[in-house]
């Protein structure tokens, strides 16, 4: 049974009518990806590389890094693989990396703010990364972004470093794509601006549903409110796969919602083609993607028929 399962779980996952879909897998180690790769998953879409700096007592060298995504990149037999640039800070506390003590952590220096003012230590991660783009097929991806200037000021430090390796003769991939997390709202506003400085968008629901419902993802005191199938939070995951379309950027969603099988229902309806999970969700929602027609034009369905569908979603959500 548990053979039959596997096999399954490397099938494509192409709808009943033929649309093709990308189900790729968020992990935090290369131990994970290995995970990830016999349950199917067609790739990384989410690696966390925050763990690579956590329990320790100071941050991993480039080598230290290089040889981790390395491992990670093996392990996944050359498919391509989103890396996430250090997002530390909010829940994620390391005492060396000096952050002190925060009011509202989750609101402070985090993500890619606090890579913006360590830039040696961001630095560092990039070279590393940069030295794999060489031998494989990676992607960059900046966490927390809220404003455009640092996507201007890490695509700035990234070419930098590129050009230190050029000098070196170090080889690295000139083209490799750059993203950005959408995870605090107002990017919503600034994707036609942010286009032309990177390639794709990933939708990282968990912060977003805490940031647009003033809800802290951590605090059980709330947490019947915390539900990104919120009508907000959906009405604004649909606005990123518009802007997405309309801007030319590849989009895929990698929070919590993305292993939700209603909402892979709804959100396939909405125009979504690439899904970031856990790895043990893979075969299940490989699966019931291959049981969905997809109506050819769903980008165009009315709103009227999009929110009937969230009355279906969120009745089966919640029962
Ligand atoms: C998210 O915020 O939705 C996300 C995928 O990133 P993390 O859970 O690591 O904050
Ligand atoms: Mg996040």
């Amino acid at each position: 049974v548990i053979k039959e399962r596997f096999i399954k779980a490397k099938q494509p996952a192409i709808s009943n009518d033929g649309v093709e879909f990308k189900i790729l897998a968020n992990v935090s180690s290369p131990k994970e990806a290995k995970l990830a790769f016999v349950n199917g998953a067609e790739g990384i879409g989410l690696y966390r590389t925050e763990f690579l700096f956590m329990n320790r007592e100071s941050a991993p060298s480039e080598e230290e890094q290089y040889s981790v995504y390395k491992q990670l990149c093996e392990n996944m037999k050359g498919l391509p693989i989103t890396i996430r640039t250090l997002d530390i800070g909010g829940d994620k506390h390391i005492p060396y990396m000096g952050i002190g003590e925060e009011n509202n952590p989750f609101l402070g220096l985090r993500g890619i703010r606090y890579c913006l003012q360590n830039i040696p230590l961001f630095k560092t991660q990039l070279r590393a990364l940069c030295r794999i783009s060489a031998a494989y097929q990676i992607k960059i991806m900046y966490p927390m972004v809220g404003i455009v200037e640092e996507v201007l000021s890490a695509n700035k430090i990234l070419r930098e470093v590129q050009n230190d390796l050029k000098k070196q003769n170090i080889p690295f991939d000139k083209n490799m794509q750059v993203g950005i997390m959408v995870e605090v709202p107002s990017v919503l506003f600034l994707i036609p601006q942010l286009a032309k400085e990177i390639n794709f968008l990933s939708i990282g629901t968990n912060d977003l549903t805490q940031y647009l419902l003033a809800l802290d993802r951590e605090n059980t005191n709330v947490s019947k409110y915390f539900s990104a199938l919120h009508p907000a939070v959906l009405s604004a995951v649909q606005t990123v796969i518009k802007l997405a379309k309309e801007n030319n950027l590849e989009v895929s969603l990698c929070g919590e919602l993305a292993r939700n099988q209603n909402a892979t229902k709804l959100l396939s309806r909405i125009g979504l083609r690439n899904f970031s999970m856990s790895s043990p969700a893979i075969p299940d929602i490989k699966e019931v993607i291959r049981n969905l027609s997809i109506n050819k034009d769903t980008m165009n369905s009315s709103v009227n028929e999009y929110f009937t569908t969230l009355g279906d979603v969120k009745s089966s959500f919640s029962s």
